[in-house]
């Protein structure tokens, strides 16, 4: 109903809009121009100011105004001549409160004068809207005073790089001048910090690794031109599960690190292993170079690393990591003479110093170590192998000065990360990736990805019991016009680094399921095995991703395997689990490949919706011979049986190595033996028209064999 005046409106007012009135939303008055006199209110209007109609209708605008300014604006609106006034004002509650209300005056002239005219004033409360706005206003004032008060210099950046904010401790670190803020230059400021560290091309190439994985955190230190030393930590900056940027945080290390130089340099050893110290080992080999020179010696520096380390400290925790740098140490004081040096260069790098050695002398002594490091580490109830990648330099081929010998071995060793790990290599002046050919790989993979330079091969898996082919591991092969075949030992870990593996991998799944989708509509049913990495497992869409190959491939999810390493596990074991039951929804199947290397431990396998374990080819090579070789591929096999998983052998070279598999209970084998990996039409050949060779495939599929 409408609440008003007994003073009846004029008839071709009231009418018209007394329904009107009632029927809006907002909470409306309608006023008389001449005297500002309220006319009329409607329900709502009642309700917003908590006052009865009689105490509305007959009083004043300004009147009911709650602030002097509120008072101000009535009598402006008095002399206004347009056609309609918004504003935003406090408004009194008849309870005492203040709200936020939006207001808006329409007029309309009812005579040749504006006051001879009504005003219709329609009113919103904003108090809440408002509220949240001030909240936020709040927080960002703290946020600002929060990064203000840190001791760290923070930049925010959005996806592209952008920056989008800063705090001043960030300005001073760097030294930005102050103008390059002030405009807001972002490419002054990133060549202003290109131009203020060391290594340029390096700290080029992390950022753009960084960008690359907008997902991952980071921490890396940055040396300055002026001999400073930056910690950098990088997060994701997430909205709604999505990355949406990146806050970076830098800390000037100098002090801290000059604090430790002198802590180490008091001290000769290392207090967990009790070997002596990168230091203590630099004093040892510059005596031996200085009797070497003089009595025409030569001798040989190993640099051993774990592999995989982090991947035990991450997942058994850091005293479980400690037990096995100990007993690391007492396995490679065991094969060196006492004469010899082990030391500790930090973290889970070891260096030996073989005297009187030249290059035979060092294989012979890495040969030992990688025979030390092959037994199974045993601590309480777990059992896992550790591998480790060494690298050997040779005086005086590799290095004049202790430092250079060091840096030689150094390389060396991570040429062998580089190649596969495992294993030990010599240092080999050409062989070294160094990081302006790797940015030169990751340049030309990009480009041959998009020119399609990339193929998929196939290596056939055999049945050790029936002989018959039962599935194929699809292998990426990449020829590149100048550089000819590049084998993927050597580009998937640059793409790995560098992130790229995400595009690669993407290509190899919709690659692989539309062969074997060929192949089944052709009548030859063969499941199709990919190799997944980690860094692609952990993209959010992976799932997503298989799901829409299948889907438009009209492939069964039963002849696809995903092969997986245990570097899966790598952070969060939970989200990892979540992400494979996820895929085993799907219906594709997965194995556990490489597997023996990484750390075995039976609690996660059981928990894991995999099918397979994939035995690595490095205990395979020194089958049968080699007895701690055939130790574990028989503990592998056994564990596989009490776990109910197949158990596939790769790198299957020999006949022996396949008749001991056979014995030992092993499922299925792939290698050179029967075949290396072939292009789509070799394999064809030799799979399904096998020239002499009776041999059918039988493809292996979740419920048994197809017919
Ligand atoms: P992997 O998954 O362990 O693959 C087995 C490797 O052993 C392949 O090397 C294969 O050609 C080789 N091989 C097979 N049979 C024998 C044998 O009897 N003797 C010897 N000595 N070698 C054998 P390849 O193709 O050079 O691949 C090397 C690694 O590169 C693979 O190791 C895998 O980690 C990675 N890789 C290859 N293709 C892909 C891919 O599409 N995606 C991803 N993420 N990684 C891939
Ligand atoms: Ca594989
Ligand atoms: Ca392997």
């Amino acid at each position: 109903m409408l609440h008003s005046l007994p003073r009846p409106l004029p008839s071709n007012v009231a009418d018209p809009y007394a329904a009107m009135l009632e029927g809006l939303l907002d909470a409306v008055w309608l006023v008389d121009g001449r005297t500002r006199c309220i006319l009329a209110v409607n329900g709502a209007a009642l309700r917003l100011s908590g006052l009865t109609a009689e105490q509305l209708v007959g009083q004043t605008v300004e009147a009911l105004a709650s602030t002097p300014e509120d008072a101000m604006f009535w009598m402006d609106a008095a002399s206004d001549t347009r056609a309609s006034l918004h504003s935003d004002t406090l408004m009194r509650h008849a309870d005492g409160s203040l709200l936020w209300v939006t207001r808006r005056i329409s007029y309309f002239a009812a005579g040749p004068q504006v006051a001879d005219g009504y005003w219709l004033v329609a009113m919103r409360d904003q108090t809440q809207r408002r509220q949240s706005e001030d909240e936020r206003e709040v927080l960002v004032a703290e946020l600002q005073a929060t990064l203000e008060s840190t001791a760290d210099g923070i930049l925010v950046v959005d996806l592209l790089g952008q920056m989008r904010s800063c705090n001043r401790r960030f300005a001073l670190l760097w030294a930005i001048p102050a103008d390059l803020l002030q405009q807001r230059d972002d490419a002054a400021v990133q060549s202003w910090m290109r131009c203020s560290v060391l290594e340029p091309e390096a700290y080029l190439l992390r950022l753009s690794t960084i960008q690359a994985t907008p997902l991952q955190e980071s921490s890396d230190v940055i040396k300055l031109t002026d001999g400073r030393v930056l910690e950098r930590v990088s997060l994701p900056q997430l909205s709604r599960g999505r990355a949406a940027g990146r806050v970076f945080s830098f800390r000037d290390l100098s002090e801290k690190l000059a604090a430790s130089q002198r802590i180490a340099e008091l001290s000769h050893s290392d207090m967990l292993t009790g070997l002596p110290n990168r230091r203590a080992l630099a004093e040892r080999v510059e005596l031996a170079q200085a009797i070497g020179r003089r009595e025409n010696m030569p001798f040989a520096l190993l640099n051993v690393d774990l592999d995989r380390f982090k991947q035990i400290n991450d997942t058994l925790g850091n005293a479980y990591g400690d037990r096995v740098l100990k007993e690391a140490a007492e396995r490679l004081k065991a094969c060196t003479r006492e004469v010899d040096m082990v030391a500790r260069l930090g973290g889970d790098e070891f260096a030996l110093l073989i005297h009187q050695a030249d290059m035979r002398g060092g294989e012979q002594a890495a040969r030992r170590v990688q025979e030390a490091m092959s037994r199974p580490f045993s601590f309480d109830t777990l059992s896992f192998t550790v591998t480790c990648s060494t690298g050997i330099a040779l005086f005086p081929a590799d290095g004049a000065s202790a430092d250079a010998l060091m840096a030689s071995a150094e390389r060396a060793m991570h040429w062998v990360k580089e190649s596969g790990r495992g294993t030990f290599h010599f240092h080999q002046p050409r062989k070294d990736i160094d990081l302006l050919s790797r940015m030169r790989l990751d340049h030309a993979m990009r480009q041959a990805l998009h020119e399609g330079q990339f193929r998929l091969h196939y290596q056939p898996q055999i049945s050790l019991a029936s002989g018959k082919v039962i599935g194929a591991e699809a292998l990426i092969r990449w020829r590149d016009p100048l550089r000819g075949e590049i084998s993927p030992g050597e580009f998937i870990p640059v793409a790995e680094e560098s992130g790229f593996i995400v595009a690669i991998g993407e290509w190899v799944l919709q690659q692989a399921v539309e062969q074997a989708a060929t192949w089944l509509r052709q009548g030859w049913p063969m499941p199709v095995a990919i190799n997944v990495s980690a860094l692609q497992f952990q993209q959010s869409q992976f799932a997503d991703s298989v799901a829409f190959a299948l889907r438009s491939s009209g492939l069964p999810p039963e002849l696809l395997e995903l092969e997986l390493t245990e570097s899966i596990l790598v952070g969060d074991a939970d989200e990892a689990l979540q992400r494979l039951q996820a895929l085993a929804a799907l219906g594709v199947g997965m194995s556990i490949d490489d597997f023996g290397t990484g750390y075995s431990s039976l609690a996660y396998l059981k928990r894991f919706p995999i099918q397979r374990l994939k035995i690595d080819r490095s205990f395979i090579q020194g089958l049968p011979g080699d007895a701690s070789d055939a130790g574990i591929v028989n503990a592998i096999i056994q564990m596989g049986r009490a776990l109910r998983l197949q158990v596939i052998a790769e790198g299957v070279e020999t006949q022996a190595q396949r008749d001991f598999l056979a014995r030992a209970g092993c499922d299925e084998f792939q290698g050179f033996l029967y075949a290396p990996a072939l292009d789509p039409r070799a394999f064809e050949e030799r799979v399904w028209r096998p020239a002499s060779e009776p041999l059918r495939a039988m493809p292996r599929l979740a419920g048994g064999f197809l017919a």
